[in-house]
């Protein structure tokens, strides 16, 4: 038996500035087997990337275990703009969305207005729910991948891989840690991302859908893949993004204020996850939080060089220079890839991030090693090295390295490495406190480069590697870039 429900209303510029999420009540009676949400509203954006006017107005759903702040049990799923309609039900799902039990009681629809038109937004929620008669079952049973009863509404598949422990030798891997997926509004399946990742030989992939987790199921079953996954997610809010990478579950979006995000910042630390301020540059979108303190990572470089990331550059080098020690990381933010239409002039690992891992490859060596800082980033995998070490003791081996603190007595040189791969017609910046120290022009594929520094007054070096791309009067890019080697000088 169809039962039909239809949520219509305007929201004000004046609302949203209260809040940006509206909630839309409506009850789900026992024994519903289906619920089906479309939606529509007024003067939708068409520009590309958002831009130009009209409204934005997100949709997302609620069950009735609850929708507190940081605290929803009843998390149904997520699509921001990308789809106009979805269904739940107890084994299967639009993706983005949690099937399982259709527990009874008051859902809420949330709507998140992203842009709104000084004359406001009108909406339309069409709800229609599946109820069995009474003599029916509520849903097919015996069915092999029966609904999850557990508090969280994790998806159900297989179990989780267990984490290896890192131990062994240290090796370089490479990967991407940013990409999106028909989860949310990606054009590809899991599968087809970590499928290319193989073929380009990607030691790690993070998947990083917008503001939902249903992607990390498909990421388990794809964990004999000859690759490793790192379940993430986008915390995608209207003042900023940031990447969470390495908890199995959905992480809290809902944040309107500098209170709010800090508190999943501090949940996502807490439970053992990384997280990053992602592309902070003017078409990134932007990080309007006023706090940057106490996130570990940021992409500084996302998407093709081009695309901005000198200003996020500029930013992180202002962290460095009042002392943050961010960990700079890079991330495609692919939304598409053959054989989907393209949506953007790049692919995976554009850029790659590379990470000096312990042991084997396993998700906890790779975010370890970020946390860390033993990490460059480059134009794509089979592109440029920049490695930059450092003689913390004067025995003459490189043993530090980038992400590493070297102390050393007031007045003595450290000496320095920067092995370069990639080189050849490019220049390699040293950079000092946010200034060049010296910019070397190489003629070389690969240069082995000494110099050395008398530390004290100094707070971090880092390397860079720049050079033209295309015509010389576009004007260079950066190829390569290190994070810093911290200096402090002891007693
Ligand atoms: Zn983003
Ligand atoms: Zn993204």
């Amino acid at each position: 038996m169809e039962q039909k429900a239809r949520l219509q209303g305007r929201i004000t510029e004046e609302q949203v500035r209260r809040s940006p999420f509206l909630y839309l009540p409506f009850p789900v009676p026992p024994r519903t087997r289906r619920v089906h949400v479309s939606y529509d509203y007024s003067d939708p954006v068409t520009a590309p990337f958002g831009l130009g006017p009209g409204n934005t107005v997100d949709i997302g759903i609620f069950d009735s275990r609850g929708h507190d702040f940081l605290e929803a049990p009843g998390f149904r799923g997520w699509s921001g703009t990308s789809k106009r309609e979805f269904f739940l039900a107890p084994h299967e799902a639009t993706p983005g969305y949690i099937r399982g039990p259709l527990f009874p009681g008051e859902w809420n629809v949330i709507l998140g207005v992203d842009r709104i038109e000084p004359h406001g937004a009108r909406y339309e929620v069409n709800i229609t729910l599946d109820v069995a008669e009474d003599d029916a079952p509520a849903w097919p049973v015996g069915r092999p991948d029966g609904p999850q009863a557990g508090a969280r509404p994790v998806p159900g598949g297989g179990p989780a891989p267990t984490r290896r422990t890192a131990g062994g030798e240290a090796r370089w891997l490479k990967g991407d840690l940013h990409c999106h997926t028909l989860h949310s509004d990606g054009l590809n399946s899991v599968q087809e991302l970590v499928v290319n990742a193989v073929e380009q030989g990607l030691d790690f992939l993070a998947v990083t859908d917008h503001n939902t987790n249903t992607h990390h199921e498909e990421l388990d079953q794809l964990s004999h893949m000859p690759i490793t996954l790192i379940p993430g997610e986008e915390i995608t809010t209207y003042w900023g993004h940031a990447n969470m990478w390495g908890l199995r579950e959905w992480i809290e979006y809902r944040c309107a204020d500098e209170e709010s995000i800090a508190a999943v910042r501090r949940y996502v630390l807490q439970q053992g996850g990384l997280i990053s301020v992602n592309h902070p540059k003017s078409v990134g979108p932007p990080w309007l939080f006023q706090g940057w303190e106490g996130y570990p990572c940021m992409e500084v470089w996302q998407a093709p060089w081009r695309f901005y990331n000198w200003e996020s550059l500029e930013r992180w080098d202002a962290l460095l220079r009042r002392g943050d020690r961010v960990i700079a990381v890079g991330g495609s933010d692919t939304h598409s890839i053959p054989p989907a239409p393209p949506r953007h002039p790049h692919g995976l690992a554009n850029p790659t991030t590379w990470v000096y891992a312990q042991g084997e490859p396993s998700e906890e060596s790779v975010l370890d090693a970020i946390r860390r800082g033993h990490v460059f980033i480059s134009d794509a995998p089979n592109g440029s090295h920049l490695i930059l070490t450092a003689d913390g003791d004067g025995d003459g081996g490189f043993e530090k390295m980038m992400g590493d603190t070297v102390e050393a007595q007031e007045g003595r040189r450290v000496a320095f490495r920067v092995q370069v791969h990639g080189g050849l017609d490019r220049r390699l910046w040293l950079i000092c406190d946010g200034e060049p120290l010296d910019i070397i022009p190489l003629d070389a594929v690969d240069t082995d480069f000494r110099f050395s520094l008398e530390i004290s007054g100094r707070g971090y070096v880092r390397a860079e590697l720049r050079g033209h791309r295309g015509r010389p009067e576009r004007g260079e890019v950066v190829w390569a870039m290190t994070n810093p080697i911290w200096l402090r000088v002891v007693e």
